[in-house]
């Protein structure tokens, strides 16, 4: 299977007009825009009469519960062998653990907006410029003949909404705005989404944030800052993952905080590295260096050894950027 051809949103839509049974695949840690993108495209071709299953090597997180329909259990799906295998963004085969793995050179169409994308997908439909996966899907979706009904728009919206930080982030473009106004123009109940996404905390949650604040430390004189997320405390405060969504942007806020990576402990020597950057860098290609991506001003990356020693390469792999602005 060639990879990584160039698909347009014609190409998109006519690959999964043309396909009878239809995998989607989600990101593992599935956050608003995977989980959006795929259920707003399991709608689409339910609509059209296909066989659709969706999965994610996490599995459908409680707190996106409202994304998913009524009575929606991932075993009770239907079995079949896929015609076509949907990646919904998803920037690396690595991000879908073992799904990635079991779907192996099978994965025929990526929607993505991540300039990172890996290009492992026979066709890929790539626009950086989107400020979230769902932007792209609300192409897609009435090309392929469906109406963007108020129950697609829901999970579109979601994805919109959770990937702009709730449209304050820099992705924010006036096509975002617009796209964020027509959905709800549908009649969808944004605020809920936003109340439940952005104004709703456990008590977990908040006494979490205030272990992982006490983490903080500082390099290159307040402009890195460094947080950590320790196994321990996300177990004593019992704060799912999915429920850590918005934790590494805490750091950034921080006034003279340049780039703030924020560490999730996945075993005693592995930490997934949460990176954040502000215009005068770009955190995806320091990820990159670091063997992950992302966006510019949001990347990631999963780095093995000792805390002390995953701080360390931190410190030192971001060096040259802040020499480069002369502030080394
Ligand atoms: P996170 O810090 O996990 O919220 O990730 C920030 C952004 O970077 C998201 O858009 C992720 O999909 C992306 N990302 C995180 N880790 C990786 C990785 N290892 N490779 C590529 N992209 C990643
Ligand atoms: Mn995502
Ligand atoms: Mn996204």
């Amino acid at each position: 299977m060639a990879k990584g051809k160039q698909a347009t949103v014609d190409d998109a839509a006519a690959l999964l007009r043309r396909a009878e049974s239809v995998l989607i695949l989600c990101h593992q840690k599935p956050d608003g825009d995977t989980l959006g993108s795929g259920f707003a495209l399991r709608l689409a071709l339910c609509a059209l009469g296909k066989q659709v299953r969706i999965a994610c090597p996490d599995g459908f997180p409680e707190r996106y519960a409202f994304l998913y329909p009524e009575g929606f259990a991932p075993e009770k799906q239907p079995e079949f062998d896929p015609e076509l295998v949907v990646a919904a963004d998803v920037a690396d085969p690595k991000l879908l653990g073992a799904v990635g793995v079991q779907w192996d050179g099978r994965i025929g169409l990526c929607i993505d907006h991540h300039p990172s994308n890996t290009r492992y997908a026979e066709w890929l439909l790539l626009d950086p410029d989107a400020a979230s996966t769902t932007q792209i899907m609300a192409k897609v979706i009435p090309q392929m003949g469906v109406p963007l009904t108020r129950e697609i728009a829901l999970p579109l919206y979601t994805g919109l909404a959770t990937d702009t930080g709730c449209f304050r982030y820099s992705n924010v473009t006036p096509a975002a705005l617009r796209l964020g106004a027509d959905l709800i123009e549908t009649g969808i109940d944004s605020f809920m989404v936003n109340k439940r996404m952005f104004e709703t905390k456990s008590r977990g949650r908040v006494e979490l944030e205030q272990l992982v604040l006490g983490t903080l430390e500082y390099h290159y004189g307040g402009q890195f800052a460094i947080a950590v997320i320790a196994s321990a405390d996300a177990e004593r405060t019992g704060v799912p993952e999915a429920d850590m969504d918005g934790i590494p942007a805490l750091p950034r806020q921080i006034e003279g905080v340049e780039i703030a990576a924020t560490l999730k402990q996945k075993g005693p020597e592995q930490f997934r590295v949460s990176m954040r950057g502000s215009a005068r860098f770009n955190v995806s290609e320091i990820c990159g260096r670091l063997g992950g991506g992302g966006h510019p001003r949001a990347a990631g990356c999963t780095l093995n050894g000792t805390l002390a020693a995953v701080k360390s390469r931190l410190v030192e792999v971001v060096a040259p950027d802040f020499e480069r602005l002369g502030n080394g």
